[in-house]
């Protein structure tokens, strides 16, 4: 084979990829596991996975690339994406777009703003997109909506929602229950509080593995089409606007921290898993179910800090 930019920078991927995972994998600072979800304080700390996707959808994997884990907030990329879809600018009505500068699911915030959320990634944002997707229909429907918009994405029927984590959070989502009833008082909501929670909560569940997630991410990295089919799932604005979001909110207040080290728009979630996006270059998954302070991937920001320092990809140049 000839040897070409492309495969010279495909090597580099590959080798930095191997690396990474290899060096995490040793690593003992690994976070503290989410606890508050009992289901999720089963997960074993010692896991890792790293995929990234790059344009021509070569797929450099290490770890445990194909392992399903909790994608928690991460499902609220695709929520929103759907959200837009179906409401357009008017859920903008209902949800910010600002940094929260709060943890992900503060209540005070949300007195202060008369109960209109942040941004559409912390909670209650989020609990208020899944109410515009809802729309007064069953909660079964919105939820096989949003299951089957990531399996297409994903190009995978395989990804299935894990029935104990929903129950482990239903049992004792508490505070976002009282987020959401905050939120109805004001109006914000309008489906029945339980429908709206059921299907948020159903949502978080969501199991995939890193190579699901990546492929999901796809159309994010590549002005809003998946490069492989053609296939389009938002305008090039849409999706430049969803990356903005990730890169300012996607982190809870982390947000800032990851800018400054990794650089790359990114959603993370309890559960451990991030989605980051290259934009041009690659979609990129990564898990370790430790978490830092904020609630964020302990190792998983590392992982992604080394990878886009060595590949030059941070948004912000080099
Ligand atoms: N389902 C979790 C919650 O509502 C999501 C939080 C997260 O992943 O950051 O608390």
């Amino acid at each position: 084979m000839p040897v070409t930019a492309a495969s010279l920078e495909r090597a580099a991927l590959d080798s930095a990829v191997r690396e990474i995972a290899a060096e995490m994998a040793d690593r003992p600072d690994r976070g503290t596991v989410a606890s508050y979800i009992p289901e999720l304080a089963e997960v074993d700390p010692g896991r890792f996975a790293l995929v990234v996707i790059d344009a021509d959808g070569h797929v450099a994997a290490g770890g445990d690339s194909e392992a399903p884990f909790s994608i928690q907030s991460i499902s609220k990329v695709f929520t929103l994406t759907l959200a837009l879809g179906m409401a357009g600018d008017r859920l903008w009505a209902k949800v910010g777009r600002e940094p929260s500068g709060s943890p992900f699911n503060s209540i005070v915030q949300l007195e202060n703003e008369k109960g209109i959320p942040r941004n559409p990634f912390i909670n209650a944002g989020a609990i208020a997109v899944t109410d515009l997707i809802l729309a007064r229909r069953q909660p079964r429907e919105a939820l096989g909506e949003i299951l089957r918009f990531l399996q297409f994405l994903s190009d995978d029927t395989s990804i299935v929602i894990d029935a104990a984590v929903a129950a482990s959070e239903q049992r004792t989502g508490f505070r976002n229950a009282a987020l959401a009833n905050y939120m109805r008082s004001f109006g914000v909501l309008e489906n029945p509080v339980d429908f709206t929670l059921g299907v948020y909560f159903h949502h978080c569940a969501i199991a995939m593995s890193c190579r699901q997630l990546a492929q999901a991410g796809r159309f994010l990295a590549h002005l809003g089409a998946n490069p492989a089919t053609g296939m389009r799932v938002v305008s090039p604005e849409r999706a430049r606007r969803i990356n903005a979001i990730m890169l300012t909110c996607g982190h809870y207040d982390g947000s800032g921290e990851f800018a400054y080290r990794v650089g790359l728009p990114g959603k993370s979630g309890v559960g451990g898993g991030i989605l980051a996006v290259a934009p041009g270059k690659a979609s990129v998954a990564v898990w370790s179910p430790g978490l830092d302070a904020a609630g964020n991937s302990h190792l998983g920001r590392i992982a992604l800090e080394k990878l886009t320092r060595r590949m030059g990809w941070s948004i912000f140049g080099t």
